[in-house]
């Protein structure tokens, strides 16, 4: 049985379930009947759902199976049926219960977005459609992940991108909460599945989810978490399976400062290139970023060597989705430019150490370092922020240094109150 607060009573509330949670009929049948309880509870509910189990992942597979460089018009347009499949069953699930129901698809509930297909991000929400069918009493049920341009195409979010229109929504409906219902109870301080020990976190702040987030941690949408920071909307994160409360993200205060790391992340989806003997001089930078900027291809950490006779190596990670897209646009840098060749390598992965903490304290990093030599794990590149210390090493190293900072910097001990 799930137990709502009672000072949720008669709010507006924003729910959305991942493709885990709505993975297969029976899955769907029980997300319908805990919807049903809050709406029996006199809630308005507007519920955000993924498409089914990893559809999104065969349909990008059957794109692939056409062409290995889709036209991301229609990409997007092969993307966004996936959701539509739970819309539909989800509102009939709630019917059967004898709750009225409504789906909705983005473009039908106003999801105006730019024109990145695969990538877009959300101009304005009209929501009249949500607005007239909660009035009529009705459970709207709304595909995450989607949108529509001005002119009415189809565009999606990026990867993850139902955790934004959740979001979203909550923000434009001036929502009391948005709950996102996951797989895992919670935020934890490292991926549970990855780490036994992880320890779940009570709160975690905005600053320091989207970090998070932007390193690997895809519990919540980096891009959505940016959206809830922007607009102060507070998101629970909790477990479809289990009624307990699991993670608040929200404003920070004082006392998430006296934690030095609050987690780690790991990102294994990274690529490495490199492009060996550029000429040492003025503008080479330029001259090769700005080749591959003009592809489009967004790149990440970027390490330079020190120059000998006149020439010198510079290397960047980047998504590895993109690896071949941009090995081959450096490999023309590489011509333009007078440089003897260009190397990859897929098998690099991330690690990091995030907490709003390493603002006030010093050595996080050094102790890091440390860490992962006792493991004699080699790091390739290092990059910091002021509330993250990320570390570039070999793939197969990757949950072994988790492991090592988790235990490292006491992460699953009880804190202090
Ligand atoms: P959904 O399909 O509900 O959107 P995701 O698979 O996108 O779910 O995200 C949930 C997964 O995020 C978990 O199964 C877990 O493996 C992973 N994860 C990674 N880092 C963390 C973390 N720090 N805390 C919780 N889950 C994490
Ligand atoms: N179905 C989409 C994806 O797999 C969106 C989401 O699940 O949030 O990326
Ligand atoms: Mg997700």
């Amino acid at each position: 049985m799930v137990v709502y607060d009672d000072c949720l009573m008669g709010q507006l509330i924003v729910q959305k379930y991942g493709g885990s949670s709505v993975a297969d009929p029976e899955k769907i049948k029980s997300v319908a009947r805990r919807v049903a309880e809050g709406a029996a509870q006199g809630h308005r509910m507007v519920i955000v759902v993924s498409a089914m189990g990893k559809t999104t992942d065969s349909l990008v597979a059957l794109a692939q199976a056409i062409t290995p460089t889709p036209d991301p018009r229609e990409m997007d347009m092969v993307l966004a049926s996936g959701e539509q499949i739970t819309i539909g069953l989800l509102a009939m699930a709630l019917a059967s219960l004898g709750h009225p129901a409504c789906s909705f698809t983005g473009p039908q509930v106003g999801m105006i977005t730019d024109g990145v297909h695969t990538q877009a991000r959300i101009r304005r929400i009209t929501a009249e459609r949500i607005q007239t069918a909660l009035e009529a009493g009705k459970v709207v049920v709304v595909a995450g992940f989607q949108g529509m341009t001005e002119s009415g195409d189809i565009t999606t979010l990026g990867r993850g991108g139902s955790d934004l229109t959740g979001v979203a929504l909550a923000a434009a409906l001036k929502a009391d909460v948005c709950e996102i219902f996951t797989d895992v109870d919670g935020v934890y301080t490292a991926d549970p599945n990855v780490v036994p020990d992880a320890r779940k976190l009570a709160r975690v702040s905005y600053d320091e989810m989207l970090e998070m987030a932007a390193l690997g941690a895809k519990v919540l949408q980096a891009r959505s978490v940016e959206f809830a920071k922007k607009f102060s909307v507070p998101v629970h994160v909790r477990s479809t399976f289990k009624p307990d409360p699991g993670t608040m993200v929200t404003r920070e205060d004082r006392s998430m400062e006296d934690v030095v790391v609050t987690g780690v992340t790991h990102d294994r989806g990274q690529a490495k290139l490199s492009i060996l003997r550029v000429p040492d001089r003025p503008g080479i930078a330029s001259q090769v970023f700005g080749g591959l900027a003009k592809q489009n291809i967004v790149v990440d950490m970027i390490v330079q060597n020190i120059g000998r006779d006149g020439s010198t190596d510079i290397s960047f990670t980047l998504p590895r989705a993109d690896r071949q897209r941009a090995e081959s646009a450096l490999a023309t840098v590489a011509k333009e430019v007078g440089a003897s060749g260009v190397a990859a390598d897929d098998r690099v992965a991330k690690v990091s150490i995030v907490g709003v903490g390493m603002r006030s304290h010093s050595g996080v990093a050094a102790r890091m370092f440390e860490t992962l030599s006792k493991e004699n794990i080699n790091i390739q590149m290092i990059s910091t922020s002021e509330i993250a210390v990320s570390c570039v090493i070999e793939d197969k190293y990757a949950e072994l240094a988790v492991r090592a900072l988790h235990d490292a910097f006491e992460l699953a001990k009880e804190r202090e109150a």
